[in-house]
Parts: structure tokens; C-alpha cells; sequence
């Protein structure tokens, strides 16, 4: 490239020397027929013969090599087709401005304007085999006519002894057209229809020009609409010791390693819990809990489905375990949601670990279970119908065990089963349960019992079975370790400087730990 802008600064003519066939043409006099690296040989020697080298000295510099045979590549002064950007950049430019589409982390929104704002004439044209082909015919006389089907006569002299200009589009140019070529445009089809524009585009970061922004303008200009309202840069996963997973490098990590022993939904729910702005680090740790909690759920299911076999299920919930756990049910679901809309999904997968490990497995169906035991018809139903909602939210990250769960006591298919519609009827009793597990927490850190009437005194004891465990915990000693705690935590969030200066989540975490303690605290003093 230095070397053709001197030349065209000393408007030197512009030979061609080197052929399609990689070998030296007759451009090149003598030298015809050899390859580049003969060539530079032949050059030398032919110096030397007249005694015109003064001297060789080794030096750097760049040089572009191709990168499957690792060959040298030799540029080369070629016509190519160049498309104006302008008048496509302006549409999309003020698309993303007036948030037609919106960037997830919303910094990539910047990286995308800046190329559209500063776009430059874009080279369209490449001389490779695959591809959509250039549109263009030339005639014996060199008129060149464009056309969108095969024309049958040259647009200027009207001559037949047409023929198609052999380049293809650049592939950035094919993949712009994704999100309609695909669904059968220019054909108006129902799938055309139905699915443009659609809704969300993922993809890295890396392609952020090449391949969204060309799918916002290509998209704007052929069908009027964006493509998507929602572009999502995921991050780059690097491996277990902060590298960057490259096959060549030997870095990665191969997914039957991971899908073989951890199954294929807690890899999911891992990679999920690993979702990130940054690029993270992979973690055998998010896919083992993954496996966990897939082997809890389906524990959980088979005593409920053992215990509640011929029941139909349905919402009619007797006892206040049945209640909470429906009312739990509605909060993680808005939660998750909540979750989904901001493409949170570590957030969206430590909610559903949460409800389906905590909330349903260690405390509603420990609760239940005496009375799924004793044949209680209303019990069942709604264990059923609890697990329906449970199965509903968790399908989208596990969706292989969720399916096989529901089949067990379904005809249709989990995947095609409505989403569940916001519900408020139980949600009086939310936070039903915080004072039992208060309770629950401070009796299996000291052995404290506090006395506990009607149904708050059946869960916790069918819970936390305390007839197990001597309860001779001090409470006075308990009250004062909670009061100190609270003390302590309270100290430490009127600092204005650890409130200021330490990381958000640490602060949030100590916020928390205090409304724990206070919480714990009331609950022992009460
Ligand atoms: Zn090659
Ligand atoms: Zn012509």
C-alpha cells in the first residue's frame, strides 16, 4: 500500500506484474512465469551480476500471509466495485440515537455510531467462488447494464451477447441481508410476515460493525423497518486460568468434556450463571451447581408425583406452606422477567436457584410432604400445580429435565405450555415465612429454640425436625452476639467512606447481612 501511494504521488504508471495464477506475467518481461519469491531472487542476482548492490541488511516489517496455506500474499491494483454509504448510515445512525435499537452493556451503542458516523466507501466486490454474485452484465462494447433479474439486452446498445461480472458480494454484504433474505425476500411470504422484524440479535463484540450495524441499515433500506429492536454483545468466555479458549492454542475446553459428565442443562444453567459484561473466566463451579440443582428438582418431582399420583393439579391451597409457595412462585416469576428484559441472565439463573432450591425444595415441599403422606386430596392437587408453575420458570434454562419431569404427569409438551400470567392472589403471604426462617437459621447456628404456635410451628418443625438436635443453645448469649452483629454492620454502612469507596456489591451485601441480623434479632426478642 506505501509503495502505490509514492506511485500515484509521482504519477508513476501502475503495472501489474503479478497474475491472477500467482506467478509473474508478461508485464514482467523475463521474470514471466515465476513465482514472487523466484522472482525477488532472480532481481537480486541480476544487481549483483552488474555490480549494483551496495549492501543487504536484515529489517522488519509487515507482511500479509494467507491464512490457511500460510503463503505470502502479493497485492495487487484491481477494479472493484464500492458502494456509497451516506445516504445508508444517516437512517441507522439516527436509529440507534432515537433508540430504535438498543445496545446491551449500552456502551456498544457508542462503538456501533462511531462507525457509522465515520464510514467509509465500502468495497463490495471479491474474487472468490462463493457467494451472491454481482449483479452486473457487461456488453462486447463494455457498457455495463445493473439489473435485478438477468436482463435479456444491454441497457445501451441493446446487444444480447450479454455476460455476468464473475465477482461476488462481500459475505458482510450476505449476511446484512440475514434477517429478511432468509424468510424468502423479495417475496412477500408469511414467514416474512410473521418474523420481520424480529426482536433480539446477540453476537460479540467483535462484529459489532461488520455485522450489526449492516443489518440495521440493509434493513432500513430494503424493508423500512430494524431489523431487531434489541442488539445483545455477549462477552468472550475466557478458560479456568484467565485465557483466552483458542482450538489452535490448545486453551479451549472441549463441550463433550463438560456435557458428558454435567449433562446438557446444567452446562446451560452454568454458562447462564457465568453471563457477564466482562469476559469471565470459565467455572467448573456454575456447571456443577448446575447438576445440583437438576438432581434437587428431580428429587423433588418424584416425591411429589410418588405421593400425589392420580391427583389432577390445581390451586387449592389449604395450609400456609401451599400459599407462600404459590406467592413465591409469582415473585420469582416477575423477578425473571424482570431479569429476561435486561438480558440479566447470571441474575436470572441465581433467582431460579434460589426459588426452586430454597423456597420449594428445603421449605414448601419439606412442609408438605406429612400431608401428601396422610392422602390430604387438596395437598396434592396443589403440589402439582406448584410444580407446573416451578417447571414453567425453569424450563428455559433446563429445559431436557423440566420436559421429562412434566411428562410424567402430562399429555402435551412442556415447551408449548403457555408462560405463566401474573397472579395476585396469594401474595398477603409472601413474606409469610421470614420469622420461621429467621428461627430456622438462628436454631441451626446455636441451637436456640424459640417457642412457635399453629401452622409457623408445624412448618418449622416438619423443616427443621429439631426433635433431632438437643436445643440447649443459650439465648441470652445468642442475643447478644446478634446485637453486637447488628451493631457492627450499622457502624460500618454509617461510614461514609467503606459506603463510598468499597464495590457496590460488597456495601448491598452488608446492607443485607444488617436487615438479616435486625430481622434475626426481632424474631428472638419477640
Ligand atoms: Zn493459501
Ligand atoms: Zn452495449
Amino acid at each position: 500500500p506505501t509503495d502505490f501511494e509514492i506511485g500515484r504521488d509521482h504519477e508513476l504508471p501502475e503495472l501489474v506484474v503479478i497474475g491472477l495464477d500467482g506467478h509473474m506475467n508478461d508485464e514482467a518481461g523475463e521474470l514471466a512465469g515465476l513465482t514472487q519469491e523466484e522472482a525477488g531472487k532472480r532481481v537480486l542476482a541480476w544487481c549483483e551480476e552488474r555490480g549494483q548492490l551496495e549492501r543487504t541488511e536484515p529489517y522488519r516489517h509487515s507482511i500479509g500471509r494467507c491464512q490457511r496455506c500460510h503463503t505470502r500474499v502479493e497485492p495487487l491494483i484491481m477494479l472493484q466495485w464500492w458502494c456509497a454509504m451516506e445516504e445508508l448510515a444517516a437512517p441507522a445512525i439516527a436509529s440507534i440515537r432515537e433508540g430504535r435499537v438498543r445496545f446491551t452493556p449500552e456502551r456498544f451503542a457508542r462503538v456501533c455510531l462511531d462507525w457509522l458516523e465515520n464510514v467509509r466507501p465500502w468495497c463490495i466486490s471479491r474474487q472468490i467462488w462463493w457467494g451472491h454474485r454481482i449483479p452486473v452484465w457487461y456488453c462486447p462494447d463494455g457498457h455495463i447494464t445493473v439489473a435485478e433479474t438477468t436482463p435479456d439486452a444491454c441497457a445501451e446498445c441493446g446487444s444480447t451477447e450479454l455476460r455476468q461480472d464473475e465477482d461476488v458480494l462481500d459475505t458482510w454484504f450476505s449476511s446484512a441481508l440475514y434477517p429478511f433474505a432468509t424468510l424468502g425476500w423479495p417475496e412477500r411470504t408469511p414467514e416474512l410476515e410473521a418474523f420481520y422484524p424480529g426482536d433480539v440479535l446477540t453476537t460479540a463484540r467483535d462484529i459489532i460493525f461488520l455485522w450489526v450495524a449492516r443489518m440495521i441499515f440493509a434493513g432500513l433500506e430494503l424493508m423500512g423497518t430494524e431489523p431487531f429492536h434489541d442488539a445483545v454483545i455477549h462477552s468472550y468466555l475466557q478458560n479456568p486460568e484467565g485465557r483466552r479458549m483458542s482450538r489452535t492454542l490448545g486453551t479451549g475446553i472441549d463441550p463433550d468434556e463438560v456435557l458428558e459428565p454435567y449433562g446438557a442443562d446444567a452446562t446451560r444453567y452454568g454458562l447462564l450463571k457465568m453471563a457477564s459484561s466482562q469476559d469471565p473466566r470459565f467455572s467448573f463451579g456454575s456447571i456443577e451447581e448446575g447438576r445440583k440443582l437438576a438432581i434437587k428438582l428431580w428429587n423433588v418431582s418424584r416425591l411429589l408425583l410418588q405421593n400425589a399420583e392420580g391427583a389432577e393439579p390445581a390451586e387449592r391451597p389449604q395450609a400456609l406452606e401451599e400459599r407462600w409457595i404459590l406467592a413465591r412462585l409469582e415473585v420469582g416469576r416477575a423477578e425473571l422477567e424482570d431479569c429476561l428484559n435486561r438480558f440479566d441472565f447470571a441474575a436470572a439463573v441465581k433467582l431460579l436457584y434460589r426459588v426452586t432450591f430454597d423456597e420449594f425444595c428445603d421449605w414448601y415441599a419439606e412442609a408438605v410432604k406429612p400431608r401428601l403422606y396422610d392422602g390430604d386430596a387438596d395437598a396434592r392437587a396443589t403440589a402439582l400445580a406448584a410444580l407446573e408453575r416451578l417447571l414453567k420458570l425453569l424450563h428455559i434454562v433446563m429445559p431436557h429435565v423440566t420436559e421429562e419431569i412434566w411428562s410424567r404427569f402430562h399429555e402435551d409438551r412442556l415447551i408449548v405450555a403457555p408462560w405463566p400470567e401474573p397472579d395476585d392472589r396469594y401474595a398477603a403471604d409472601a413474606e409469610a415465612l421470614d420469622r420461621v426462617q429467621d428461627l430456622a437459621r438462628i436454631f441451626r447456628r446455636s441451637s436456640v429454640l424459640v417457642e412457635l404456635g399453629g401452622e409457623e410451628r408445624r412448618i418449622f418443625d416438619a423443616v427443621v425436625k429439631p426433635g433431632r438436635v438437643k436445643a440447649d443453645g443459650n439465648a441470652a448469649a445468642e442475643l447478644e452476639r446478634l446485637r453486637g452483629e447488628v451493631g457492627r454492620a450499622e457502624k460500618m454502612l454509617a461510614n461514609e467512606r467503606f459506603v463510598e469507596n468499597a464495590p457496590e456489591d460488597v456495601v448491598e451485601a452488608e446492607r443485607e447481612k444488617l436487615e438479616r441480623y435486625r430481622r434475626e434479632l426481632d424474631a428472638l426478642s419477640r
